[in-house]
Order: structure tokens, then C-alpha cells, then sequence
């Protein structure tokens, strides 16, 4: 596991509580709005910061710091990352995972082991624009996998698809919609070019449209949020 970035303490990652996050190198999929295009296509020129420096972090902050976030990259790429979370669980700490949802097998032993307390999964477009979407060739069956191991409600989760102009069009969106029906929560996040994207010249979808989507995707949906707009 190769932990490139450490944000110590931030109120906004997950919800109530007040949380630590780590940024894990490396990812199988190359997003064109992706903003972490360091973490994705160079990781191994990025700092390296050890598991041990994370633990004494989290044991020493333990009364301030509720929860680590781990994000990415895909952090289920790394096949130590349960025994790191096992670690982590150990001090106290609850654990919020951020992932693409390509891997359901990790995911389905980190759930079934007790190890997350929330998961935020990628949905990144439709199923026919899903390659497309994701930069990569795409298993869908995996995606497909993620999603039922979630809606299963063992924890709690939501999925989130960051809205991108050209990329993300009504047809796509009432697709989505068909698609994800029933699952709990759906987050529609504003795309921000903060200029370290994998691809250049992409553009949010304005407010208007993304409530249009939003109020399209509340048919199959209970709750559906914009964030960011
Ligand atoms: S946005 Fe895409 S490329 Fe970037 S880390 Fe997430 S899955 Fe990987």
C-alpha cells in the first residue's frame, strides 16, 4: 500500500464526524474529470508515508479524531488493506472507505469482516457509457456486484456520480436511472476543474440541469443530493 497523501483532520469527508484521510496511490481506471490525476498515472514519484506514521497519528489524536477516510486511487487494489483497516479498527477509529467499486470480492470481505463503518462508491455513467466514463475497460459485472453488496444494508453507503458536460447527457441520466433503482442514496457531485485533471477541457453541468437530473433520477431514487452545486 502506498499512502502518497494524509489530510490530518477534515469536517467534511464524512459526515458528522470529525476525520482523518489518506490518499492511496494507484488506480485501475483513468477518469478523464479525476482531479487526483497524481495519485493515478504517477504515484510512485509521490511521498511515501508509512503505515506506522498513520497509526501513531490516529492513536494520538484518538480523542479528536473520530474516523479515517481512505481514499485514492482505488484503495481496494491493495491486498493489505484489510490488516491495515483490522489495525486501524483496533484504536477506536470507525472507517470510511472511498472506491470505484471494481473490486465487490474485497469489498464483500471487508463488509463481511466488521472493517467499514461507510462506503462512498463511484458510479460513473450508464452501463453503455460506463468504459467511456471510467477511462478503462470496465467489468460491469463487478460494478453490478458492489452495488447489491451495498444494498444488502449491512452499512451504510451512498454512490455518487460526478456530473461532466461532456460526458453526461439526459438519455445517460434516465438510464442511470433504470438502472440504480432502489438503491438508498445517490449524491450528484459538481465537477471542478482544479487544473490536475487527467483530461483537460471538461465543464460542469449547470444547476439547472443537474436538477433536472436529479429530479429524474428521484423517480427510481428515494434520495438523491447535489453537492458542490
Ligand atoms: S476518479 Fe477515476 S481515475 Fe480517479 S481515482 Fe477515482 S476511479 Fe481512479
Amino acid at each position: 500500500m502506498h499512502i502518497c497523501g494524509m489530510e490530518k483532520l477534515s469536517l467534511v469527508d464524512f459526515d458528522r464526524y470529525t476525520a482523518c484521510t489518506i490518499f492511496l496511490g494507484g488506480c485501475n481506471y483513468r477518469c478523464p474529470f479525476c482531479h487526483n490525476a497524481h495519485l493515478v498515472c504517477d504515484h510512485t514519484s509521490q511521498p511515501n508515508i508509512t503505515i506506522e506514521s498513520v497509526l501513531d497519528y490516529l492513536k494520538l489524536r484518538r480523542n479528536c479524531i473520530d474516523a479515517l477516510c481512505i481514499s485514492g486511487g482505488e484503495p481496494t487494489l491493495n491486498a493489505d488493506l484489510p490488516v491495515f483497516i483490522q489495525r486501524v479498527k483496533q484504536l477506536g477509529v470507525k472507517v470510511k472507505l472511498d472506491t470505484n467499486g471494481s473490486n465487490p470480492r474485497m469489498l464483500n470481505q471487508l463488509i463481511k469482516t466488521d472493517l467499514l463503518d461507510y462506503v462512498a462508491m463511484d458510479i460513473k455513467n450508464c452501463t453503455s457509457k460506463y468504459s467511456l466514463t471510467a477511462g478503462a475497460s470496465v467489468d460491469i459485472s463487478n460494478i453490478n456486484a458492489s452495488i447489491e453488496l451495498l444494498k444488502l444494508g449491512a452499512i451504510p453507503y451512498e454512490l455518487r456520480t460526478t456530473l461532466v458536460l461532456q460526458l453526461h447527457n439526459t438519455e445517460d441520466i434516465m438510464e442511470l436511472s433504470d438502472w440504480l433503482t432502489g438503491v438508498d442514496k445517490l449524491y450528484l457531485q459538481k465537477f471542478i476543474d482544479v487544473g490536475n485533471c487527467i483530461q483537460s477541457g471538461l465543464t460542469a453541468v449547470d444547476m439547472e440541469q443537474a436538477l433536472e437530473y436529479k429530479r429524474l433520477l428521484s423517480k427510481t431514487i428515494d434520495n438523491v443530493y447535489l453537492r458542490g452545486y
